[in-house]
């Protein structure tokens, strides 16, 4: 089924305006998004996927937005984030934004929301960046409901630092992906450089530390593995050793969806290496050991060929299955590859979900 919904406005409200020139995230693209242009997030107006009561902690009622401005080999909500290339999406499309915060907070009011220990709205996606005006009048009206009504931003740390400083006057709390620490590495995987998110990371952490839920790192077996993680574990122990930390067990999905999860080895030495570099608050969750569909040779020329680009193994790595689903621009990057309207990654339809 196609997703039919209106992704333009005939009169859009004046908090929309600076979609006129999209400069949100860093891909800073500059783009009339209201009369139809795209830029990297390939989004016009704002689109809610969709909303639930979420036991995962901070226990929240969430609202999923559409778009995402990466384009992450491993993306576990590809059907959203990739929309509107994915086929199959199916969403809610333009919310009113004091219709969804009056929703939001009745339920995490209801004894369901009660019972899980809800207690905020929490924005999600893709990636909530690139509907920052749109989250940010949610907001708003939530807190003419109830000025005490908490907020959580759930982001991938890519976004300016005009934006970073909005995000940081609303938000109750922070989730933070930090998905590589190389910048071959963070942009084999996610199409984007890394020194963005590390600068944002480093802002949040030194000047808004109490509101930082966690730190998140995505442990993908040969990409971002030992190497990779003990390099994410010293940078953030380098700011404050005390920092939260939690590593996700990567799950095959997307273009990555014949790959192998991250088995319960692998996330407790993560720990381990964690801990080594000094850091004090560290967890780990997801469901390890997911078995692989893919064989060792069928990467090799795939690899053979990454390994002129990409010198890192994880690059190398993650570079050889970004050419297998189709990546046609290496190093990746996204905001200046000519493919990017094109994208064959982001139309990709992975063969399992788990
Ligand atoms: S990718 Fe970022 S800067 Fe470009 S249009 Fe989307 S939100 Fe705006
Ligand atoms: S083809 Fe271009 S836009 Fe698509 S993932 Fe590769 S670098 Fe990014």
């Amino acid at each position: 089924m196609r997703c039919s919904i209106a992704t333009e406005m005939e009169n859009p409200p004046p908090y929309l305006k600076e979609l006129e020139s999209c400069e949100l995230c860093e891909w800073r693209c500059g783009v009339n998004r209201l009369a139809g242009e795209l830029g990297v997030c390939r989004m016009t107006i704002p689109l809610v996927a969709s909303c639930q009561l979420h036991p995962a902690p901070p226990q929240s009622y969430t609202i999923f937005l559409a778009g995402c401005n990466f384009r992450c080999l491993g993306c576990q909500n590809n059907i959203i984030a990739h929309y509107p290339d994915q086929e199959y999406a199916v969403l809610e499309g333009f919310l009113d934004p004091q219709l969804i915060a009056r929703e939001s907070l009745m339920m995490i009011r209801s004894p369901m929301g009660r019972l899980i220990g809800a207690d905020r709205i929490f924005f999600s996606g893709g990636e909530p960046t690139i509907h920052l005006p749109y989250v940010e009048e949610v907001v708003r009206r939530a807190r003419e409901i109830d000025p005490q009504a908490k907020v959580n931003f759930d982001t991938n740390g890519f976004m300016t630092k005009e934006s970073l400083r909005r995000v940081l006057s609303f938000a109750t709390s922070i989730t933070f992906d930090i998905k590589a620490y190389s910048d071959e590495v963070h942009r084999a995987v996610t199409g984007a450089p890394v020194e963005p998110v590390l600068r944002n990371a480093e802002i949040v952490a030194r000047e808004a530390r109490d509101r930082l839920w966690e730190f998140r790192i995505l442990v993908i077996p040969g990409i971002v593995d030992e190497e990779e993680v003990s390099a994410i574990c010293e940078f953030i122990a380098s700011i404050d050793p005390s920092l939260p930390v939690c590593f996700l067990a990567f799950r095959p999905n997307f273009a990555l969806d014949k790959y192998w999860g991250a088995p319960l080895p692998l996330m407790e030495k993560c720990v381990e290496i964690a801990a080594k570099c000094g850091l004090e608050n560290i967890h780990w969750s997801g469901h390890p050991g997911i078995r692989r569909l893919i064989k060792e040779e069928d990467l090799a020329p795939y690899e053979q060929k990454a390994s002129k680009i990409y010198s890192r193994k994880g690059a190398v790595r993650a570079g050889a299955l970004a050419m297998m689903a189709g990546c046609v621009t290496h190093p990746r990057s996204c905001g200046s590859c000519f493919n990017k309207h094109a994208c064959a990654l982001k139309k990709y339809q992975p063969v399992r979900w788990t």
